[in-house]
């Protein structure tokens, strides 16, 4: 059988890091085997749709650089594939049910229903529906939900990534097929439009684990054979116990992208959130990773969301950018103060910070001292674990001891690193306060890249300003 594997969301918000995970799993099992990935918008509970949420879920995709081969807007051999659109389909599907007396309409109003589950929680039961089956049920007109007619059994199924596992008949019920509103249970429509789209392995998220068996039973009914099952766990916040919050960062995803984290970073770290390759590999390459994923690899446990693992991953994939690429990459992000700079002088600035940048959003923090003269802030030293311990007359006398060197540099990194390591012997000064204490004094930012390299950037007019600027004020 082909491998066809599909992302199924429900256009109900944004997409964070949990579903664009599961997407991506989906995505590297159908490009690993040259497969299929179809999207398929989940859309059937009304209440809960959000305007927008479609749009925004594709354009995730897009700028993620995860494409797909059937889907909303595209189309395909089954389309459609928008679960509002394919509603027809399912009361064909749930005729079927009805013939094989295999489904019935619900007599009971929801009042009913929660008096049979309050009755259960007084008699200390699990509450289950089929207990209650109706003898007589009324013919089904659509008003009243369809119910499937379940038989209770044991089962034993492999889930790809959960192992091998086991449910008893207890907890096979009759569940919801279509709804009084006309829209089919997601329980219903996701098993006929896997089936119809010829889905290969069903990639999804832990929540419904729980529900395998009913969809067993299910399959069962309709004489289809289940497809392959894998179950990807929680991603958990930052403590590692509890399931990932808003609050420990579960943002939509393309508020990672408006910050300036590459796409290339984000697919590797979202794939190595509860997978690895069984080596040490940290980061992987999109080919890499196609070659690579398989689900049998994905821990069973939950996966920790590591914020600092995230920056440092980015930070990587920045390093590896050629300076020309990343150039363009960041034009929208430098501080305002850097308009009316040439390319030449901000390429340079960025080759400077290149080495240190986690995420573009950074770059005015990084570099705003290189466009603007920064304002004096003598907490620099007196914060500095080793500047404060110098007198304000043995900070100045230093720096007009390096004034007075640098004056007569040509500014060339070479020159600048001579001086200033001379200036190190002539003042008996250790490197972590004599260039300390010129860094503070020529960028006023509590961090620089390399001295001799920052102050070649900044060239000899400012850089001497600033020193005696800096006098001056202390
Ligand atoms: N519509 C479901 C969701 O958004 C999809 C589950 C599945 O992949 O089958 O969670």
């Amino acid at each position: 059988m082909k491998t066809r594997t599909r992302f199924a969301p429900s256009p109900t918000g944004f997409m964070h890091v949990g579903n664009f995970r599961t997407g991506l799993f989906a995505w590297l099992v159908a490009r690993q085997a040259q497969g299929a990935f179809i999207i398929r918008f989940e859309d059937t509970d009304k209440k809960r749709e959000v305007k927008g949420s479609r749009e925004h879920l594709l354009e995730c995709f897009e700028v993620l650089g995860i494409d797909y081969d059937e889907g909303p807007g595209i189309g395909g051999p089954y389309a459609p594939y928008v679960q509002s659109e394919r509603l027809e389909i399912y009361t064909e599907w749930a005729q079927k049910l009805i013939d094989a007396g295999r489904a019935y309409a619900d007599p009971y109003t929801p009042d009913e229903v929660q008096e049979f589950r309050e009755q259960a929680q007084r008699d200390k039961k699990p509450f289950l529906y089929r207990n209650h089956r109706p003898t007589n049920p009324p013919k089904w007109d659509g008003s009243q939900p369809l119910r499937f007619k379940s038989d209770p059994k044991a089962y034993k199924w492999r889930d790809e990534v959960m192992g091998d596992l086991s449910t008893g008949p207890e907890v096979i019920d009759d569940f919801i097929l279509i709804k009084s509103d006309g829209y089919p249970t997601y329980n219903f429509a996701h098993i006929v439009d896997d089936a119809t789209m010829h889905i290969s392995h069903v990639i999804r998220g832990q929540e419904f684990l729980a529900s395998v068996p009913n969809y067993l039973n299910l399959y069962e009914a309709l004489g289809l054979k289940p497809p392959i099952m894998a179950t990807v766990p929680h991603i958990l916040g930052h403590s590692g116990t509890k399931k990932l919050s808003k609050r420990d960062g579960a943002k939509d995803i393309l508020d990672y992208i408006r910050e300036g984290y590459l796409p290339d970073a984000l697919v590797s770290f979202i794939a190595t959130l509860g997978w690895n390759d069984g080596t040490e590999q940290e980061v992987f390459t999109r080919d890499e990773l196609i070659e690579k994923f398989s689900l049998e690899r994905i821990q069973r446990s939950g996966a920790r969301f590591d914020e600092q693992r995230l920056l440092w991953t980015n930070g990587y994939f920045i390093r590896q950018l050629p300076l020309d690429e990343l150039y363009k990459m960041v034009t929208d992000f430098w501080p305002k103060e850097a308009t009316g700079f040439d390319d030449a002088y901000k390429k340079q600035v960025l080759s400077l910070v290149q080495e240190r940048l986690k995420y573009f959003a950074e770059l005015p923090e990084l570099t705003k001292f290189f466009f603007v003269d920064l304002p004096i802030n003598m907490t620099l030293i007196s914060g500095h674990k080793q500047l404060k311990k110098l007198s304000s007359s043995e900070c100045k006398q230093l720096l007009e001891q390096v004034q007075k060197s640098l004056e007569d540099s040509d500014f060339t990194v070479g020159d600048l690193n001579t001086r200033l390591n001379t200036l190190l012997e002539d003042t008996n000064q250790k490197p972590a306060v004599l260039f300390s204490l010129v860094r503070v004094a020529t960028t006023w930012s509590p961090a620089s890249p390399s001295l001799a390299e920052t102050l070649a950037v900044l060239g000899k007019q400012k850089t001497i300003s600033r020193i005696s600027d800096s006098c001056a004020k202390l």
